[in-house]
């Protein structure tokens, strides 16, 4: 087993590379160590955990950190499988630094006992961007066909699209390949912008890598099963397959993966048109749900992809087989719900156009569908004009008398037409520092009603995240990293103290699995098993534990959020707390006190509940107690 963890340092300035070592012990991981060399170089770190090509199920996530481009603090972000590959060059981490003189291609091959090999081929983004497939997928086409002959086994390839050049928030994509074919299931590094970091920071529009170097991956089921039937009474494979049912298929809802059973149960918690749900009575609510999602979109998902059995993995063996598929589109529930009903589309093709159109175009794909949405609203309400965004036409974004299928697809039109608008910088469109400082001009030319409809968390100066999509307060809390699920997302009412101590809870338990390099699909088991693994392994368990402390605090030293800047921030909240009264019937005395202070004063009231999460996080995330 690896008792130090190998970094390749990378100048991109120059080209020069060199091999530094950790001792395990020191740093468990691509999340701890990613940190520590963020702070040193500002670099781009790439990294498998220590598990990588092991026998564990979910252990080849592929973990991306650095300071983000659009957030503006220290930032995860993960993709599938893509360490499975990444575990044949013999390396830990890739820790990239330096600008490259010019936009470069990274080639990184290494056969076994000899040393890396690296590349940088110059490239011209744009005019690869604009043939063949188009954006993301040109990029790792054309990166295959310059390097893919020198591998003796299948590499994989990370590319980045335009948005990585016109926004802060371009992401990183990647597709396994399998005997040579480039397979159309896309596993994304999407939140953060590190899309946007590898191509302005490094001038890296592409790294294709992989190898042929076999080290001491742990393998033996035996020794694995003995530990898991120890704790579960079941064997590794049965434990897993317990641990996932919920992105394979949940037999009660005859649906399966985060699309099905997301939007199978979420009834009247369901966001729709940029969140104007959230003002709605709860039978209107419910109303969208049944006759827009549970009788057509989710109808036409389960007909086309569950009945057919249209499921692949991420690239490693994964019984889970999460992607779940119509033909060359992927449905995961988040960016099909801010590029689906949140932006007022509920219809499988019009969605399939949109999500495309911001893959295609290398978006986070959360982000984009927020930015998409209220931009409709604005057009909508009139904030905005189309000939203000270099667009024609105005959305359908009322549910009042709606064509599921034509107003569907009219608005993925809208919302395509916004995406190259703001590659294009058509207009008064220019994110290339971002939707929040471009929201903050935008209503200083239009009013504050532009600001006050756009939903995102904000960190620092310019930071922004559109929140993950369920409605609850912890999707906006005040957390260090915000946008993916270091916090408590569950849907019931927790007075904010608490909310903020389950945040920080979320957060050690998540870096235990992302320091790992474990897909979070498999925190059933992951969250207990993986100190205990590092016990039984390294001798290290409570050393590991007591870093993921550590690395937790670290990460909340920096964090500088900010209370919540548009009003429908507050909304959300203060619409949320009246439901879990009026909907759910819960008579938590707690719950009636803040409904009431919201009621006579929104603005501190607001302030109050954000103020309350942040303690409990600080409280619970300091480094000396
Ligand atoms: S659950 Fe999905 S993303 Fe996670 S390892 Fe399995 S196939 Fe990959």
């Amino acid at each position: 087993m690896d008792t130090n963890l190998k970094v390749l340092m990378v100048d991109a300035s120059s080209g020069y590379y060199r091999v530094n070592r950790y001792r395990v012990g020191d740093f468990f991981g691509p999340v701890d160590l990613g940190l520590h060399l963020s702070a040193k170089h500002n670099s781009l770190n790439i990294g498998a955990g220590l598990l990588a090509g092991s026998i564990f199920p979910g252990t080849n996530r592929l973990i991306f950190t650095g300071f983000s481009p659009c957030w503006g603090g220290f930032y995860v972000s993960s993709m599938g499988g893509a360490a499975l590959v990444f575990d044949n060059l013999g390396i830990n981490l890739l820790s990239l630094m330096g600008r490259a003189p010019v936009p470069s291609v990274m080639y990184l091959n290494r056969l076994h006992g000899e040393e890396v090999e690296l590349e940088l081929c110059p490239v011209d983004p744009a005019a690869v961007w604009g043939q063949g497939r188009g954006g993301i997928y040109a990029m790792m086409d054309h990166a295959y066909g310059l390097f893919g002959h020198r591998y003796a086994t299948d590499p994989r390839i990370l590319a980045v699209g335009p948005a990585a050049l016109a926004t802060d928030f371009g992401a990183i994509a990647s597709v396994p390949i399998t005997k040579g074919e480039i397979s159309c299931v896309d596993t994304w590094a999407g939140r953060g912008g590190f899309g946007t970091k590898m191509l302005r920071e490094h001038n890296i529009a592409a790294i294709i890598y992989g190898g042929t170097v076999v080290d001491e991956d742990f393998r033996d089921r035996k020794v694995a099963d003995q530990w898991f039937v120890d704790k579960y009474e079941k064997r590794i494979a049965a434990k897993d397959i317990e641990a996932t049912a919920k992105y394979r298929f949940v037999e009660k809802l005859e649906t399966g993966g985060t699309f099905g059973v997301n939007f199978a149960t979420l009834a009247g918690a369901m966001i729709s048109f940029n969140y104007r749900s959230i003002y709605m009575s709860e039978e209107e609510r419910l109303r969208i749900h049944k006759e827009f999602v549970l009788d057509h979109y989710l109808k036409q998902f389960n007909d086309e992809t569950i009945k057919t059995k249209q499921q692949k993995t991420c690239g490693e063996p994964c019984g889970a087989v999460c992607k779940k598929m119509n033909h060359e589109f992927k449905k995961d529930y988040e960016p099909y719900q801010t590029m689906g009903p949140l932006s007022g589309i509920f219809d499988q093709r019009a969605a399939e156009k949109l999500n495309h159109r911001a893959d295609l175009l290398g978006f986070d794909g959360i982000s984009a569908g927020g930015v998409v949405a209220w931009l409709m609203e604005c057009l909508n309400e009139q904030y905005i004009l189309p000939e203000d965004l270099g667009i024609t036409g105005v959305p359908r974004f009322s549910p009042e008398g709606f064509d599921v299928v034509a107003d569907s697809m009219h608005n993925a039109e809208i919302g395509t037409a916004i995406l190259d608008a703001i590659i294009e910088k058509k207009g008064v469109m220019d994110f290339s520092e971002g939707a929040r400082k471009f929201a903050r001009r935008l209503s200083r030319d239009r009013g504050a009603a532009v600001m006050d409809c756009f939903v995102y968390n904000a960190y620092a100066r310019t930071g922004w995240m559109v929140p993950n999509q369920y409605w609850t307060p912890g999707a906006l809390s005040p957390m260090a990293i915000m946008g993916k699920y270091y916090m408590h997302y569950g849907s019931e009412f927790v007075p904010p103290r608490e909310l903020g101590r389950k945040n920080a809870d979320r957060l050690r338990k998540e870096l235990v699995m992302d320091n790992m390099g474990l897909c979070r699909f498999h925190r059933g088991w992951g969250e207990e098993m993986l100190p205990e693994i590092m016990g039984s392994l390294y001798g290290l368990k409570d050393e590991f534990l007591s870093n993921i402390a550590f690395t937790a605090a670290r990460i909340n030293s920096r964090n500088s959020s900010i209370y919540w800047e548009s009003k429908r921030n507050v909304d959300f909240v203060h619409q949320f707390l009246k439901r879990k009264r009026d909907v759910d019937g819960n008579t938590d005395p707690a719950l009636q006190t803040w409904i009431e202070f919201f009621d006579r004063d929104p603005g501190e009231a607001a302030l109050s509940f954000w103020y309350e999460i942040h303690k409990g996080i600080t409280e619970s995330l300091r480094e000396f107690k």
